[in-house]
């Protein structure tokens, strides 16, 4: 190993005192972190020009957060799959992003924001995605645009019903931690963007998901606050009719989709609240007093 370069007296008292400096400029963060006066993403910042801050580790630095401590910070540390000894100038622009996405949930799980997450759900078939396209044109909710694997139906827009994805596209969303919730339906891959439901909730709005009821559950699960509702059609011979006319699938996939809304219409008791879906404007006049409901 090479030995350190010899310094002068007055070289050691001037490192010394550039480290002493930096000590303290450190101890300040992490007392403004801790009583609340600064944020994570406000430290991630000061350390893009503060060579003192550049250099703390992101475990220390999570660690001085009002009520957490060192376990919690390496549990989240290893959870986001960032080194022990990562320091904030290190954090890869990924990292940096799963970073300050857990503590943009974070603030809303705390309801720091005004804006309702409903999640609709139900049978395939039901009419969701109509109850959906019908809300996207009143201003009182943002819906949100899934990906998904399968192709597109006649009618449908890119980045207007879905964003229409490759595979390989989905898998390397999915290891980024890109998606709130994903699941697989009928042999086709659908997940909803995470960053762009949690901006449309800080900026206030409500906002509607419809996914499928393994993705409702994990939204659930989530913590995030949220409102599930299950959508129901006035009877199973109404819902089969409509899957029988769905022109736009295979007889494969119109049976698999039959085979699987008989047994999701068993999960409506999992749910918040049940809508009947006997007239799309009633839903949706459903779905806007639930919301206000709960932000007023
Ligand atoms: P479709 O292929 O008929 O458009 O949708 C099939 C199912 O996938 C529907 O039940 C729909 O609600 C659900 N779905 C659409 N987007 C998402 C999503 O982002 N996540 C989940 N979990 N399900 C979704």
């Amino acid at each position: 190993m090479a030995l350190p370069p010899k310094l002068t007296k007055e070289q050691r008292d001037s490192a010394l005192a550039i480290a002493a400096a930096s000590r303290k400029r450190r101890a300040e963060i992490k007392s403004l972190l801790k009583s609340e006066q600064i944020s994570i993403a406000d430290v991630l910042e000061i350390g893009e020009s503060d060579s003192a801050i550049a250099k703390l580790r992101v475990s220390e630095l999570l660690a001085a957060l009002p009520g957490w401590g060192s376990v919690r910070a390496m549990s989240m540390i290893e959870r986001l799959e960032i080194s022990p000894t990562r320091r904030v100038a290190g954090l890869g622009r990924a990292q940096r992003e799963k970073l300050l996405a857990e503590f943009r949930i974070g603030a809303v799980i705390q309801r720091k924001y005004p804006g309702s997450l409903l999640v609709l759900s139900g049978p395939g078939g039901v009419g969701k995605s109509t109850v959906a396209a019908a809300l996207r044109l009143r201003r009182e909710f943002w819906v949100s645009i899934s990906a998904t694997t399968r192709s597109p139906r006649d009618y449908e827009i890119e980045g207007r019903e879905y964003f229409f994805i490759s595979d390989d596209e989905f898998a390397s969303m999915v290891s980024r931690g890109d998606f709130l919730e994903w699941a697989e339906f009928a042999g086709a891959k659908y997940g909803t963007p995470k960053s762009a439901v949690i901006a449309a909730l800080e900026s206030g709005k409500n906002v509607l998901l419809e996914i499928d009821i393994n993705g409702a559950m994990q939204v659930k699960a989530s913590g995030l606050p949220s409102q599930l509702i299950f959508l129901a059609p006035p009877s199973w011979e109404d819902l089969a009719a409509r899957l029988e006319s769905r022109g736009s699938d295979t007889p494969e996939r119109r049976a698999h989709r039959l085979e699987i809304a008989q047994e999701e219409l068993a999960r409506a008791k999992e749910f918040d609240v049940t809508l009947v879906n006997d007239r799309v404007e009633n839903v949706v006049e459903g779905l806007i007093a639930l919301a206000s409901a709960r932000s007023a």
